[in-house]
């Protein structure tokens, strides 16, 4: 009942207020540019920019400009070392040694370099497992990396189902771990849903079949806390410029197991050999120790300097924190929606995120037939979410810069866009890019 005393009660302006009282976090608001009367609800995407981020990056230039190649040793920190410190850094985030983490190349290419690593079919064991509700760059790269291992693209690869659309089940996955498996390599977070799988489990039945396994964490790099080396998880990459708020294209992080710094990376290139013995130019291999071998090019300094900003942030913060703070703003907007009778038929919004808090990364999954138009409507109000097809509007309370009342005020908004009929208005299509 919408109009139940207690929902009154929780769904009030009032209550939204009392909650940014009490919020431990609402001092790392004011440390981000936000646009005046804008909420950003897509720092799942893109993180905003904060003011450390931006004096990191300032301070690279002026580097840049004072020392021209004397950088490379002589800025602070030394250029050549970056991606061992933001390694070091970023460490504490995924529960794993100083050593054991780099900040490298992107995504993709990561998952490029640690797949070709850790992918060795061989006789009868030669497929991956990975699920249908993949982000799709994941899916194209396995399938290229079954390429260049002369497999079949269709019947090597794996694509666990999921049974609602929205989410895949532990079980199924388990199910699938055989002796045909060569490699298992799934995301922490699934992009759309923002169904958090549980890795530790996942890695237990692996390693019961010896699969190595990896796990894309894009989605929860910065917003949840790991535990890499308790759960022996083989690899692990992610991007730093969702959660982490490094800025577009910033430069990715991966993260290696130390049981396997014996293993030769599957693309090497001179970044990732051996630190001293790098400018010898000699031809023959030696890798650099710990994660660092997993390097392969020039780290772009000017692309990797707000992470150094916005990792001291993270750090002040604490990931415990700003993970509670994750699980009980989107538990409020959540219920929210629910409590403000969202999602009756007559407003038709639909919540696709799992409820239980071990169970969702740090956005909601709203879902509406409307969906392209709600999420236009959405932005013509101001309020900046994303759309994923075919019907789900992303919306991410970021712990650092989210206030309760911009979740109020957004809840008011997918009210109004449907009662004033205004989404009808818009185009149905959606953006290039969403
Ligand atoms: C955002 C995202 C990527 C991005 O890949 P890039 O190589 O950085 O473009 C990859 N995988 C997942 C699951 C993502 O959410």
């Amino acid at each position: 009942m919408p109009d139940s005393p207690t929902n009154l009660r929780f769904t009030s302006e009032a209550h939204a207020r009392e909650l940014d009282e009490r919020d431990a976090l609402a001092r790392f608001r004011e440390r981000f540019y936000r646009q005046p009367g804008v909420i950003y609800l897509d720092g799942n995407s893109l993180g905003l920019l904060s003011k450390d981020a931006e004096d990191a990056v300032l301070k690279a230039l002026a580097e840049w400009k004072n020392l021209g190649i004397n950088g490379w040793l002589k800025a602070d920190p030394p250029w050549f070392f970056l991606g061992e410190q933001l390694g070091e850094l970023s460490a504490p985030l995924f529960g794993a040694g100083a050593d054991e983490v780099i900040v490298t190349g992107t995504t993709t290419v990561n998952l490029h370099n640690l797949v070709a690593t850790f992918y060795r079919p061989s006789g009868t064991r030669r497929k991956i497992i990975a699920t249908e509700l993949d982000f799709p760059s994941d899916v194209y790269a396995l399938r290229s990396q079954i390429a260049l291992q002369h497999g079949d693209q269709e019947s090597d690869l794996v694509l666990v189902p999921s049974c609602d659309g929205r989410t895949v089940s532990e079980d199924d996955l388990i199910a699938a771990m055989s002796d045909e498996v060569a490699l298992v390599l799934l995301p922490s977070v699934f992009y759309r849903s923002g169904q958090l799988l549980d890795m530790a489990r996942l890695t237990a039945a692996a390693h019961e079949h010896d699969i190595p396994i990896g796990f894309d964490c894009a989605h929860s790099a910065g917003v949840i806390p790991h535990r890499f080396d308790e759960w022996g998880v083989d690899f692990a990459f992610w991007c730093n410029y969702k959660y982490l708020n490094a800025g577009p294209g910033s430069v990715g992080g991966l993260y290696v197991n130390r049981k396997h710094f014996d293993r030769l990376p599957g693309l090497s290139g001179w970044w990732g050999y051996q630190k001293e013995r790098q400018f010898d130019m000699l031809h023959s291999w030696e890798s650099a120790a710990g994660a660092g071998a997993w390097q392969i090019s020039t780290i772009p300094v000017l692309s990797a300097a707000p992470l150094i900003g916005s990792l001291r942030i993270i750090g002040e913060a604490g990931i415990e924190k700003l993970r509670a703070t994750s699980l009980a703003q989107t538990d409020y907007l959540m219920e929210m929606i629910e409590r403000s009778g969202l999602t009756n038929q007559d407003y038709g919004y639909r919540i696709g995120t799992p409820r239980e808090p071990e169970r969702r990364g740090g956005h909601v999954a709203v879902e509406h037939e409307h969906g392209p138009q709600i999420a236009r409507a959405l932005k013509a109000r101001n309020v900046i979410p994303d759309f994923r097809p075919p019907n789900i509007v992303r919306l991410a309370p970021i712990p650092l810069y989210t206030s309760y009342h911009e979740l109020w005020q957004v809840v008011q908004h997918l009210r109004e866009i449907i009662s004033s009929g205004d989404y009808r208005k818009l185009d149905a299509g959606r953006e290039m890019v969403a």
